[in-house]
């Protein structure tokens, strides 16, 4: 298994299909594929291995993702959160109309929009990325049709015109209609229902298309992929993530959580957080990150270092979610 993940710079490119089919062999079944994704996502890529290629391997992740349940998690009187087929969505409702951040998978646009049918008739005004991948920005296209303004930082744009590939899944540029309508480079605000909300540009961090969305009146902080809560984070190294970057928007989000009175805080995946869950995940990933940069420096190899198995004392906390200790031992490594 290791040796899928020995070649930085094939790592740096993100695993291939190729790499993912070998490992799929060498440890059988979906297991090689529960520790890239939670247990009910990694259940839909098993299907990768039975795909005939790439893009159809992403074809059928999005179908496999667009069957999970969707659930309601209401944050405050006008803040909602829903989760399950894809990454986490919060929904500002009131009579200005909706702001949706975060869109799903295709295939699970429709029981989407019955949740947000069901918070009331007022029309979707904008739909906000918080970065490119797919199972946050795919829906863009049935926001569009239905008249919102899909809004994202510059580099959304780009990622989504290019073809890219990704965990053994290709992405074709997306139609001129799927992308966002308003782009920026560092900050936007929005001012709707009452609330103040500020959409801000992360430095290359998870990828090099990060924002986070903080809803000032009601104290909500959604930080895409940014954070994992419980979990060790994916690391798009092959559109500019990497560890530093994921390190400083943590300690960033942190500044804000400080300050504000009751932060509710939405990661891109795992379940809602507080201040207290943030900083033991920024602290987890420093703690990595410092112990993995000082056998870099001593001149280890990859392979060494994923062998001197260097989070064995955290990976009973951190490694039974999306990604197995071993992989993310490999994209610090190549990513300091
Ligand atoms: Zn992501």
């Amino acid at each position: 298994m290791r040796g899928s993940f020995a070649c930085p710079r094939r790592f740096m490119n993100i695993l291939t299909r190729r790499d993912l089919l070998r490992t799929a062999g060498v440890l059988g079944g979906g297991a090689a594929l529960a520790y890239l994704f939670p247990p009910s996502i990694a259940r839909a890529y098993a299907l990768l291995q039975q795909a005939p290629d790439p893009v159809a391997a992403a074809a059928a992740a999005r179908a496999g993702t667009a069957k999970i349940p969707i659930d309601v998690t209401k944050l405050t009187d006008t803040i909602t959160m829903l989760s399950g087929p894809g990454g986490n969505v919060v929904v500002l409702n009131g009579p200005d109309g909706k702001v949706v951040v975060d869109t799903f998978v295709q295939g699970a646009f429709a029981p989407l929009q019955q949740r947000l049918d069901a918070m009331g008739n007022t029309p979707i005004v904008s739909v906000v990325n918080t970065h490119w991948h797919f199972d946050h920005a795919d829906n863009n296209e049935s926001f569009r049709s239905v008249n919102a303004a899909v809004i994202a930082h510059q580099n959304t744009t780009k990622r989504l015109s290019e073809t890219r590939d990704l965990l053994g899944m290709r992405f074709l540029p997306a139609p001129k209609g799927a992308l966002p309508t308003q782009t920026f480079d560092q900050l936007h605000n929005l001012s709707v229902n009452g609330d103040l909300v500020h959409l801000g540009y992360v430095p290359p961090a998870h990828t090099d298309t990060d924002i986070t969305v903080y809803f000032t009146d009601g104290e909500v902080l959604h930080m895409g992929d940014l954070f994992f809560n419980g979990m060790y984070p994916f690391i798009d190294a092959s559109t500019g993530g990497n560890i530093n970057g994921m390190i400083a928007a943590a300690d960033g989000a942190l500044k804000l959580a400080n300050v504000a009175m009751t932060i509710k805080i939405v990661p891109g995946h795992g379940p809602l957080a507080d201040r207290g869950a943030l900083t033991k995940y920024r602290d987890m990933l420093v703690t990595v990150r410092d112990r993995i940069a000082k056998l870099k420096k001593a001149g280890r190899t990859e392979k060494e270092v994923v062998a001197s198995k260097p989070t064995a004392d955290l990976d009973a906390t951190w490694g039974k979610g999306f990604m197995m200790p071993d992989v993310f031992v490999g994209i610090v490594y190549n990513t300091l």
